[in-house]
């Protein structure tokens, strides 16, 4: 390739709508254009990357034994009925009428269209398990389209939906499966991690998700450190200990006498210098106790991770403290005395905050001191307590460490909730009718280009790992225009590296130096020659990777690029 006919739409200048880094890069770098409110085209550059994770999605589904196919995007309202999630989806769930006045909806996930596929085809056990999966546009009428690609409206996923006998059967499919996302985002080069999940209005009972980690991510991670537990924090079950439990007694005490509280009684209360206008949000469970605390103010990825605690309210998309109480079944007022379910909601002018600290219990469940940090690159510690699963020791397992992180798969034992609303049914060899168990698998295709840069750039631009680079190689070759040796020994290289099956491109489009040496680091080229004559002069070529600090000097032969 070359760049003369592969025109690059770089900038300089970082836009300033863009609030995440990969956002940010990917307008500079000309990998994605906006064309409206969460809709992205993809420029060829982006494209190729994009292309790049699809296949290995589809090289690991293959590999795990998934057979690939195509629904649409269109689905009949009928087989949403039929679920009983035509009513449920709400808002996030586009819908219109054809001209025949029947309705629709654009498909934000495909449980309905594959059980119907799967009702018409499938009779006997012996046809039994099967695995299909499609890398297809989903789209979802999400209420704040942010991030770029991360969080859009339409979006490319990769989704499979499996069908078994047994439950034994699903769960070794899902082991499959889970072995096959781990084989995936190990090729993307990223660094992962599955965590526990809850599972959504998907529905089923178990389900992990796999998290690219990042400062910026949405998710808040629980890891247990030297153990195998973790879980996102939505999904995470925690229990105090005596210690902690007293101190959430004296907490409830605190936030629980009766009127308004000052600002500085709840600066205090929460052990940080409260500021900027913000609103106060406390939470009590039908049993008096202290649910959780929300701050609302401009302070986004504050409030939100606070409201998205399980245990203060669970969505993150919450316009308002009112629609938290909805979750707890409570009712807006002021601070009453303990054994009553009110809430607080106060306004506090101040400043700048810091740090927020937040508490929650729920009968024997409790979580607090957790701290979620203004800047979020630094995992919080907490002093914390964590049952792993089926373990009955009130001691739990141990610090817990909290990560952030950007959710790129999930994972889902479904059991029969969508085979039996569908009335699917096959045959055994007793031949009676049996429910099939059945399990599915998303990925974020799209929604993974961006967090592997939030995980991987500098102020230079994007750092691509070789697998998923949109180049693996760029030649620059410095003087072409007067030196005919320069041009002749960059477009032998271009062609042996070709040849070779290498992804190369060569800027021949006459630029000097320090632009050609943006734009490749911008767009993220993990492997850079420069040519030039005085490197020839010596027999050499000029290698840099783009993570290396300094520039190295190389035999002017393809054989030593190979290597590299
Ligand atoms: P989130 O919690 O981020 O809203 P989700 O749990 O709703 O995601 P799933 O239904 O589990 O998403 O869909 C499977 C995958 O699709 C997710 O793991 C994520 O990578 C991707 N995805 C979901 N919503 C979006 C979106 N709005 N934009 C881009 N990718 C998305
Ligand atoms: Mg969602
Ligand atoms: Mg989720
Ligand atoms: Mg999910």
């Amino acid at each position: 390739m070359r760049l003369s006919q592969f025109p690059l739409s770089t900038t300089k200048e970082t836009p300033a709508d863009a609030q995440v880094v990969s956002h940010q890069l990917m307008l500079r770098a000309g990998y994605i254009r906006q064309l409206g409110s969460g809709l992205y085209s993809w420029l060829p550059i982006g494209l190729r990357t994009l292309t790049k994770i699809a296949a290995i999605v589809r090289e690991e589904m293959n590999r795990a034994g998934a057979l690939e196919m195509l629904m649409p995007s269109v689905q009949p309202a009928e087989l949403w009925q039929e679920s009983g999630r035509w009513d449920q989806m709400g808002a996030e769930m586009l819908r219109f009428r054809d001209r025949h006045q029947n309705d629709f909806c654009l498909g934000p996930t495909h449980e309905e269209v594959i059980c119907h596929h799967f009702r018409q085809d499938f009779r006997s056990y012996r046809q039994l398990p099967v695995n299909f999966y499609q890398i297809q546009t989903k789209f979802r009428d999400e209420r704040r389209p942010r991030f770029g690609v991360m969080r859009s409206r339409e979006f490319l996923m990769k989704d499979a939906y499996s069908f078994h006998m047994t439950a034994e059967d699903l769960n070794r499919e899902y082991q499959n499966m889970r072995d096959a996302y781990v084989r995936i985002f190990t090729r993307l080069g990223a660094e992962f991690r599955p965590v526990k999940a809850d599972s959504g209005n998907i529905g089923g009972a178990l389900s992990e998700e796999f998290h690219i980690l990042a400062g910026s991510g949405e998710d808040l991670l629980a890891v247990a450190q030297g153990g195998t537990y973790a879980a996102n924090v939505e999904a995470a079950e925690t229990k105090p200990s005596g210690a902690a439990r007293a101190t959430a007694a004296q907490s409830l005490e605190k936030v629980s006498t009766p009127g308004q509280k000052t600002c500085e009684q709840v600066s205090k209360f929460l052990n940080v210098p409260l500021t900027g206008k913000v609103k106060l949000l406390v939470v009590k469970g039908e049993d008096g106790g202290l649910v959780g605390i929300a701050l609302r103010g401009d302070h986004q990825l504050n409030e939100i991770k606070a409201a998205k605690h399980p245990l203060v309210a669970s969505p993150l998309t919450m316009a308002d403290p009112a629609d938290v109480l909805k979750v707890f079944g409570c009712e807006v007022g002021y601070l009453g005395p303990v054994g009553c379910p009110i809430p607080v909601i106060a306004d506090f002018a101040a400043a700048e905050i810091a740090d927020f600290v937040c508490g929650a219990n729920d009968n024997d469940h409790h979580l607090r001191g957790v701290n979620w940090g203004r800047d979020c690159a630094e995992p919080a510690t907490a002093d914390l307590r964590m049952i792993a699963e089926g373990d009955p020791s009130p001691d739990g397992i141990g610090t817990i460490k909290f990560y952030r992180g950007i959710e790129g798969g999930h994972i889902f034992q479904l059991g029969t909730k969508y085979t039996k609303a569908m009335s699917v049914s096959v045959l055994d060899a007793a031949g009676q009718a049996v429910t099939p168990e059945m399990g599915c698998y998303g990925i974020g295709v799209t929604r993974l280009a961006a967090a592997v840069i939030e995980q991987s750039h500098d102020e230079r631009g994007i750092i691509w790992p070789d697998a998923i680079a949109p180049f693996r190689v760029i030649i620059c070759p410095i003087g072409s225009d007067k030196s005919a040796a320069v041009k002749d020994a960059a477009e032998g290289l271009h062609a042996d590296l070709l040849a070779a099956g290498i992804d190369v491109v060569l800027d021949d489009r006459g630029n000097r130096p320090g632009s050609m040496f943006a734009d490749a680091e911008l767009i993220g080229v993990p492997h850079r020659i420069v040519i030039g004559d005085k490197g020839l002069a010596t027999q050499q070529f000029e290698y840099k990777h783009r993570r290396a600090d300094k520039a190295e000097m190389i035999a002017a032969t393809t054989a030593a690029v190979l290597e590299k």
